[in-house]
């Protein structure tokens, strides 16, 4: 199968580079309604080996987490007992996302939109009803002089600026290890033992921490997903001195990237730092804008502490290059302001859906 697929302009010849090396293997997407499953009765879980009525399979897995929007994305491999331990996994992974969760309206549990608070509630991001506009998203820092919400006047960007709440790098990295290891194909399963050791004895030895790590890509927010997507990627050549197969989760406005170590027929050596790899620039169906910005980090996730240091900064596009356009609202009344828009003034933006027509009351 082919697929037309674009990246950021000019990382073009790095994404040529990383497909000299790696080919999709496979995408795994999100489906509007829940697959075809065995029956209870004929299942096996893939992370504890234990089989129907030893333990039992009356949740719902999902194989993607349901904080990242997906919501039918179910398999029949996983017993309830993993699905517990995994969902503590998540909830790190979920105070390691942040605010984003909010902005993009990404239904998690009971499909409903998160409300975020950041500790102390410097800044915080609820789904509101505001000029009888359903689904619009308000973000309030606490005081009108701190930095967490910035409006820069001449191109029209949002800068936010949060601290984290916190959470355990370890429990993350195991999250994300726990969504590769659902998306492998059954006859990999076993090549995989060492990979699913980590997630179900929770233990990583010093000497190769280093493959706790990802990348993570970001971009502007304004494009993005709104469900998350996963590419596998396998190498061409069995004998290149990389990981067999490599993978890229687009979330949002993200894209993390990792691989999960001692695949069978990997036969480099993994040190403390891990092992040199190919990243890929994120990948779109369609073409990105191209006055889209980014930025790469590589996240160590390998400390089982609870992080409680870590800052995020979110850059939300506005479109809005005409200062003179902005309105002020009023943040107790949420009418109209009689006094002029100052962005040295603001508490808060609310953000409404895209081409949204605001009426206000005289
Ligand atoms: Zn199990």
């Amino acid at each position: 199968m082919s697929w037309e697929i674009y990246t950021i302009p000019e990382l073009g010849p790095h994404l040529q580079n990383f497909m000299q090396i790696y080919e999709i293997h496979k995408i795994v997407e999100c489906p509007d309604k829940k697959p075809k499953l065995k029956s209870k009765h004929d299942r096996i879980c893939r992370f504890c080996k234990k089989q129907y009525p030893k333990v039992r399979f009356r949740k719902d897995a999902h194989v993607i987490p349901r904080l990242l929007g997906n919501r039918f994305l179910v398999s029949d491999f996983e017993c309830d007992s993993c699905n517990e331990k995994f969902g503590r996994f998540e909830n790190d992974l979920s105070d390691f996302i942040g605010i984003t969760k909010t902005i993009f309206q990404t239904k998690g549990q009971n499909n409903k939109v998160p409300s975020f608070r950041a500790p102390n509630d410097v800044l915080t991001a609820t789904r509101i009803n505001a000029f009888n506009i359903q689904n619009s998203i308000e973000i309030r820092k606490k005081n009108v002089d701190d930095e967490n919400l910035i409006i820069n006047d001449s191109s029209g960007e949002i800068t936010i600026k949060y601290p984290k709440r916190p959470y355990r790098p370890f429990n993350v990295y195991k999250a994300f290890l726990k969504i590769a290891l659902s998306c492998i194909d059954d006859e990999d399963v076993i090549n995989y033992c060492g990979a699913f050791n980590i997630l179900t004895n929770g233990y990583m030895s010093e000497s190769v921490k280093g493959l706790a790590r990802i990348y993570k890509y970001s971009i502007t927010v304004g494009g993005g997903k709104d469900k998350p997507l996963l590419f596998i990627y396998k190498k061409r050549n069995a004998w290149l001195n990389f990981p067999t197969y490599f993978f890229a989760l687009h979330f949002q406005n993200s894209c993390y990237q990792f691989f999960p170590p001692f695949y069978r027929a990997d036969k480099f050596v993994y040190d403390q730092d891990g092992a040199p790899y190919p990243i890929c620039p994120p990948i779109s169906t369609e073409p990105f804008p191209q006055d889209v910005k980014y930025n790469i980090e590589c996240v160590d996730l390998s400390s089982g502490d609870l992080e409680k240091e870590d800052e995020e900064t979110v850059v939300l596009k506005s479109g809005l290059n005409d200062v003179e356009s902005i309105i002020g609202i009023d943040p107790v009344t949420r009418r109209q302001s009689t006094s002029k828009y100052s962005s040295d003034k603001i508490v808060g933006v609310i953000l409404v859906p895209a081409k949204t027509v605001i009426t206000f009351e005289e």
